[in-house]
C-alpha cells in the first residue's frame, strides 16, 4: 500500500499528472492561437504558421441594434466586409469599430466579432477547439476582460489566456522582457497608445493613452477644413497620413492631390497639399505621444531608467510607421529609438509566443479556464 501510493505520488500530484497527459494528447490535434484584438485591426497567429487572418475590427449591425448584418451571400459582414461599409453605409447600416477607445464600448458586437474571427481560423478543425491567447487593450476592465474570455469560449477555444498587449508588443519584438534589465515598448495603434517598461517578464510602468493613428488622420482632416475649406473623409486623410505624413523633416517632401467636398459651394473639389503643412498638423497629436513617453521614463525607478540608456525604445504598431517619429522621441529623450521588425504585426506575432513562455509569465496570466 505504502509502496503503491509512492509509485503514484500523491492524489493531487496524479490528477495533475494525469490532466498534463491529456492536455498534451488534445495539444497535437488543436492550434495555438494568437489574438491581437486591435483598436483598428485584429490579427490572428498560429504558431508554426504565423499570421493567418488580418482584419479590420469592424462589425457593420442594423442601426440602433445589436444585429450582425448579414450579407446577401449570407455571411456575417466583420472584418474587410464590413469595412467597406464604413463611411458608406445607407442609413439602416451602421459599421461600429467596437474598441475604437482602447475599451470595449460594446460587449455584444465584440462578442460576435471574436467569435467570427475564431470560427473562421479555427474553420474545419471542430473536433478540438484550440488554446487561444488574446492580447487586450492594457486599459480595459475586469469586466470586460471577463467578456472576452467568455466570447472566446461560446467560439469553441478549448483554453483561453489573455495577456496585455505591451507585453505581448515586447514578446514580438524580440525584446529581452524576461532579463532583468528594463525594456522600453511604444506601441501606436489605430485607437490608442502604450507606453511600457518591462522588466523581469512584467509591466514596471505602463501608460495608455487614448492619442493615436486615428487621431493623426482627424488632424488632417481639420487642417484640410481649416486651410482649404475642404471636407475629406477619414479614409482620405489615413491615405495623406500614410503617403506624405511624417512627423520630422526626412529629407523628402513630397506634394499630394486630394479630393474633397467644398464646405462653401458643397461641390466636389480637389486641392494639392505639401508633406511640410501634413508635418506641421500632425505636430500636435505626436507630441501628446510624445510627452506620454517622457512622463513615463519619469516615473521609473532610476536602475530601470539607467538600462534604458543601453537598451533604448523600440516602437510598435502602424503608427510607428510614420516617418521620422523615432526621430522625435529620440530628440525628446536622448535614447535610441528603434522601429520593431513588421510592426503591424508585432503584437499578434508576440501574442502566439506567449505560450512557449507560459511558465516564465505566471504574473501575465490573467486566467485559465478549461472551456
Ligand atoms: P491597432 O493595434 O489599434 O489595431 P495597428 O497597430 O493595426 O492598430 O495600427 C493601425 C494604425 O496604423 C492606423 O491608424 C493606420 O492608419 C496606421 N498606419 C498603418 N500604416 C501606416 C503607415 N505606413 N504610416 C503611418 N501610419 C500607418
Ligand atoms: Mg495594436
Amino acid at each position: 500500500m505504502f509502496r503503491a501510493r509512492r509509485a503514484l505520488g500523491p492524489p493531487v500530484d496524479r490528477l495533475s499528472r494525469m490532466s498534463r497527459i491529456i492536455e498534451s494528447v488534445l495539444g497535437v490535434f488543436s492550434v495555438d492561437m494568437g489574438i491581437d484584438l486591435g483598436t483598428c485591426n485584429t490579427l490572428v497567429a498560429i504558431r508554426g504558421q504565423g499570421i493567418v487572418l488580418n482584419e479590420p475590427s469592424v462589425v457593420a449591425v442594423r442601426k440602433g441594434t445589436n444585429q450582425v448584418l448579414i450579407t446577401p451571400d449570407g455571411q456575417e459582414a466583420v472584418g474587410w466586409r464590413a469595412k467597406e461599409m464604413l463611411g458608406k453605409t445607407p442609413g439602416a447600416i451602421s459599421a461600429i469599430r467596437p474598441l475604437k477607445e482602447g475599451v470595449i464600448s460594446d460587449l455584444e458586437i465584440t462578442d460576435a466579432m471574436l467569435g467570427y474571427f475564431i470560427r473562421k481560423v479555427n474553420g474545419k478543425r471542430r473536433f478540438v477547439g484550440p488554446r487561444v491567447v488574446i492580447s487586450v487593450p492594457a486599459g480595459i476592465t475586469a469586466v470586460e476582460k471577463r467578456a472576452v474570455q467568455d466570447s472566446a469560449g461560446t467560439a469553441g477555444a478549448r483554453r483561453i489566456y489573455l495577456c496585455e498587449q505591451p507585453l505581448a508588443a515586447a514578446i514580438g519584438a524580440g525584446l529581452p522582457w524576461t532579463e532583468p534589465q528594463a525594456s522600453m515598448i511604444v506601441d501606436i495603434g489605430g485607437g490608442t497608445s502604450d507606453v511600457a517598461i518591462l522588466s523581469l517578464g512584467d509591466i514596471a510602468v505602463c501608460e495608455s493613452l487614448r492619442v493615436a493613428g486615428d487621431d493623426f488622420d482627424e488632424a488632417i482632416i481639420n487642417h484640410m477644413k481649416k486651410t482649404y475649406n475642404l471636407m475629406i473623409g477619414e479614409q482620405t486623410a489615413e491615405r495623406i497620413k500614410i503617403e506624405i505624413g511624417s512627423a520630422a523633416p526626412v529629407g523628402d517632401e513630397r506634394t499630394m492631390d486630394v479630393r474633397g467636398r467644398d464646405m462653401i459651394s458643397g461641390l466636389p473639389r480637389k486641392t494639392v497639399v505639401s508633406s511640410e503643412e501634413i508635418r506641421e498638423a500632425l505636430q500636435e497629436p505626436v507630441g501628446s505621444i510624445c510627452d506620454a513617453v517622457t512622463r513615463t521614463l519619469e516615473r521609473a525607478e532610476p536602475e530601470l531608467a539607467a538600462d534604458l540608456v543601453e537598451n533604448g525604445i523600440c516602437l510598435a504598431g502602424g503608427g510607428a510607421l510614420l516617418r521620422g517619429i523615432a526621430t522625435v522621441f529620440q530628440n525628446a529623450t536622448g535614447l535610441t529609438v528603434r522601429i520593431a521588425d513588421d510592426p503591424l504585426t508585432c503584437v499578434a506575432r508576440g501574442t502566439a509566443m506567449f505560450l512557449e513562455n507560459i511558465d516564465y509569465v505566471r504574473t501575465a496570466l490573467e486566467s485559465d479556464l478549461d472551456a
